[in-house]
């Protein structure tokens, strides 16, 4: 009978990638996913198969699997900084409870346990490039805190039970990693620059574009993680692409691909590090394992895909445009944490999309307290939005509003999609009506 592997976060980018190749390789796969950053379409071609499977599932909450497991791979959680920092508490359980109930599941089913750990537990690092042997300049209080020792928390607790409880287990360290099925919108700086360079804005360089990171390719990354899991011990690996480049010498790999950008400078990020590259030493001289990817050619199947993608979401946005009015707003006073309120003044008239409610609902909360935007669509057209994912949705919606420069808080358009008007202050948005 075919092994079968838990993935968590298996929704997500680097776990999504990871699901193909367990597959392709003979695996049955189960997907454990909550999506609170992960997207439904990077599974999506995988709905089909029989040896897939998808647990809609919070895991920092206890829960059971039925069925034997021979791996577990842990990789639920935010990943990119604006994700974490907008869900710090979340980031937290998954990094602490999540990884807790994970173990205790691999205790039970016998099974060998991977943690995704990451760069950022060396923080600001003083050890250029970084070992594993390095123990990291970390803030336990910074804004990147959330994310950075929830990690390290993750990988103080696969020691504890491997010590404790005699859990085979694994710890992989990822430096920066990019690809096909990247967020558009998650902030990163390989999306962020590719999606700017693509719609032709100024590509938003932060601090003085000196800092530098490794990117590591996608394929690359996943074939690493294999051979951790098949023949690596349990001290921890640093898997990443040594290249390293600044962030302003990535600016000139993406102009060289996509044309002429222009580049506006941004303040740098409190405790953005300064300088990262992985020592990989351990993984290729244990493992044989080597990125054979250089950052120019994944470029070009990156941009190829957001390329496609932004095109797809655009002929989306159409399309909803087209279909009738669409209003954004703000609901910082009228949502509440049991359910989606019903809009009235201005807003009468538009509601969630059928089908969509229980993720905007879940998700209303964290929108509205950090000022993000939920998609409300005029009722008499909701029945020709079914069957378009929410996730998706949200990013065409966010690509269309940024462009603006500010983050409008109410618009409305006719039902050929004509913008009839579009407010960024809150007030004033509310006071007005559609027609
Ligand atoms: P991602 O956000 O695309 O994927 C994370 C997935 O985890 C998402 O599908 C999300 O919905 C899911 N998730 C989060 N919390 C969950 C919870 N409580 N229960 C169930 N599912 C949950 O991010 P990614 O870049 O693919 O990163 C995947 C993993 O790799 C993360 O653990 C991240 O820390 C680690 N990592 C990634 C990078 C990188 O450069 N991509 C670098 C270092 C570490
Ligand atoms: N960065 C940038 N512009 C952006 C996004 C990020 O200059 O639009 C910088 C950021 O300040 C950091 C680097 O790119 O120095 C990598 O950021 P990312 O969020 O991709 O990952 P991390 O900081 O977690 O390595």
């Amino acid at each position: 009978m075919a092994k079968r592997v838990l993935i968590s976060g298996g929704a997500g980018f680097v776990p999504s990638h990871l699901c193909d190749r367990f597959l392709a390789d003979g695996w049955q796969v189960l997907a454990v996913d909550n999506f609170c950053t992960g997207r439904r379409s990077n599974i999506a071609h995988l709905a089909e198969n029989p040896n897939f499977e998808l647990m809609e599932q919070d895991v920092s909450t206890a829960f059971t699997v039925a069925g034997p497991l021979a791996a577990v791979l842990h990789f639920a959680s935010p990943a990119s900084p604006v994700d974490y920092m907008k869900l710090p508490i979340e980031t937290l359980q998954v990094g602490s409870l999540g990884t807790m109930n994970l173990l205790e599941i691999a205790r039970e089913k016998q099974a060998r346990f991977l943690m995704a750990s990451t760069s950022e537990i060396y923080g600001d690092p003083l050890e250029h490039p970084q070992r594993e042997s390095y123990l990291g300049n970390v803030s336990s209080i910074g804004p990147r805190s959330v994310y950075d020792e929830a990690k390290r928390f993750s990988e103080a607790a696969v020691m504890g039970w491997r010590n404790a409880r005699g859990v085979d287990t694994k710890i992989i360290r990822i430096f920066n990693t990019y690809g096909p099925r990247m967020k558009s919108g998650d902030g990163r700086v390989v999306s962020n620059f590719i999606v700017q360079a693509l719609r032709g804005e100024k590509l938003t360089v932060y601090g003085d574009g000196q800092q530098t990171r490794s990117f590591c390719y996608v394929s690359d990354l996943v074939d690493g993680i294999v051979r951790v899991l098949e023949n690596g011990d349990h001290m921890p690996y640093n898997l990443g692409n040594p290249g390293e480049f600044t962030m302003l010498e990535l600016v000139q790999e993406i102009a060289k691909q996509v044309g002429n950008v222009d580049v506006q400078f941004l303040p740098l990020p409190k405790d953005d590090p300064t300088r990262r590259k992985p020592d990989i030493t351990r993984a290729s001289r244990d493992l044989g394992w080597t990125p054979k990817v250089p950052l120019q050619q994944g470029l070009v199947a990156m941009i190829a895909d957001l390329r496609a993608r932004l095109a797809n979401g655009d002929a989306e946005m159409r399309a909803m445009l087209a279909l009738g009015a669409i209003a954004l707003s703000c609901l910082a006073t009228g949502c509440k944490n049991d359910g989606c309120p019903p809009l009235a003044g201005p807003w009468k008239g538009f509601e969630k999309v059928s089908g969509f409610d229980v993720e905007c609902c879940a998700k209303e909360n964290t929108f509205a307290k950090h000022g993000h935007y939920i998609a409300y669509f005029h009722k008499t057209r909701k029945k020709a939005m079914e069957g378009v994912y929410v996730d998706d949705v949200r990013t065409g919606l966010w690509h269309a509003w940024k462009k603006s420069g500010t983050y409008d808080l109410g618009a409305c358009y006719d039902d050929k999609g004509i913008e009839l008007w579009r407010e960024s202050d809150e007030a004033k948005a509310k006071a007005r009506a559609c027609p």
